[in-house]
């Protein structure tokens, strides 16, 4: 079976509304949101060798097979990375898709621990600042970057931290990740650095409990002490962590369609942000890596609108990004009104 679980029909209007609706992503990786007509690009221009003939080739590459398939597309995109401007490139075609979701403000990952040695950090940071303006003044749309750490790399950690402090400084970076690989190489291997970013003022953020259950859950909560927890699902797994999620309303990024691909979620069964609603877990919904997962951040809404979410639900979990966001209350203000104007709109 490879279709991924759906029980509820959903009429053409929730579609519709789930698509017209702004929305904010928490957690997607720039790397990651690179397609194949973009790798393309940056392949010919770099005079890099791909695996693929063709861009049709190429992009029937990214239907996805499996874990060590995706890590192959996903290296094979950073290789095509080759020069800073590469990141600006990058960057403007990330804005073109986020654009046609209706996505208003977004919090972005980037594979810091393995590009640090191959790009000149003050440029690629400068890049990421002309970036992020190019998306205000064309799209309308707000960028902050989040550099993460490589698990399976933990000697680049103080490496990491001193780049994300220097785009901190300039304001583009507003803080700390930590992706990778989650079995082998547990939270408290990176408890040094994310104290002293917590100490320099940065957000901190990891991913836990996607390819590893609780235990890398509570890892995150006691050892990094992260303020979001990317993904966390396997948190159904323990009712006790369940119980603390809920009462401490740590907000998970909850990226469904990317847990059924890499099989931390079944693909007969619901997804576990069901479960985790219902305990009172505080979620949010994106999409992680969405090209190569095939998705976007609407097909995640319709997914879970698919297995029975109600509007009511959906809209909450969307209202819900703008709490777990890092902006400032100031700034959430904004969001918040333009939601509610669109909520009004719909919901007459
Ligand atoms: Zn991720």
């Amino acid at each position: 079976m490879t279709t991924i679980y759906e029980n509820n029909p959903i009429t053409t209007e929730l579609a519709d509304r789930l698509r017209a609706m702004p929305k904010m992503e928490l957690h997607v990786h720039l790397e990651g949101a690179t397609d194949a007509a973009t790798v393309w690009e940056l392949a010919r221009r770099n005079k890099v060798t791909l695996p693929a003939a063709t861009l049709e080739e190429l992009q029937s590459m990214y239907v996805f097979r499996d874990f060590n398939h995706f890590i192959d597309i996903y290296e094979m995109a950073m290789n095509c990375m080759q020069t800073a401007d590469d990141f600006a490139f990058m960057v403007k075609r990330f804005l073109v898709k986020q654009a046609e979701y209706n996505i208003r403000y977004c919090e972005v990952f980037l594979s810091a621990s393995f590009m640090l040695d191959n790009f000149p950090q003050d440029e690629v940071i400068e890049i990421l600042i002309e970036g992020a303006k190019y998306g205000k003044e064309k799209y309308g749309i707000e960028l902050r970057f989040i550099p993460d750490i490589g698990r399976q790399a933990p000697e680049t950690r103080h490496k990491v931290l001193d780049f994300v402090l220097k785009g901190y400084e300039k304001g583009i970076f507003i803080g700390l990740g930590l992706g990778g690989v989650e079995v082998g190489f547990p939270p408290n291997l990176f408890t040094d650095v994310y104290d002293e970013a917590r100490r320099q003022g940065l957000h901190i953020v990891a991913h836990a409990g996607e390819t590893v259950g609780a235990e890398s859950v509570w890892g995150a909560i006691n050892d990094l002490k992260v303020e979001r927890i990317g993904h966390g699902v396997r948190a159904v797994e323990n009712p006790k962590l369940l119980e603390y999620l809920a009462k401490t309303q740590i907000p998970l990024e909850v990226c469904p369609h990317s847990n059924y691909r890499l099989s931390v979620t079944p693909l007969d069964q619901p997804h576990q942000m069901r479960a985790l609603v219902d305990a009172g877990v505080f979620c949010t919904v994106n999409s992680d890596d969405p090209p190569m997962f095939s998705t976007d951040l609407t097909s995640e809404y319709l997914l879970l609108a698919k297995q029975g979410f109600s509007w009511e639900e959906l809209w909450q979990l969307n209202l819900n990004a703008i709490e777990a966001s890092f902006l400032s209350d100031e700034e959430k203000e904004v969001y918040r009104a333009e939601w509610d104007i669109f909520y009004k709109k719909v919901d007459k």
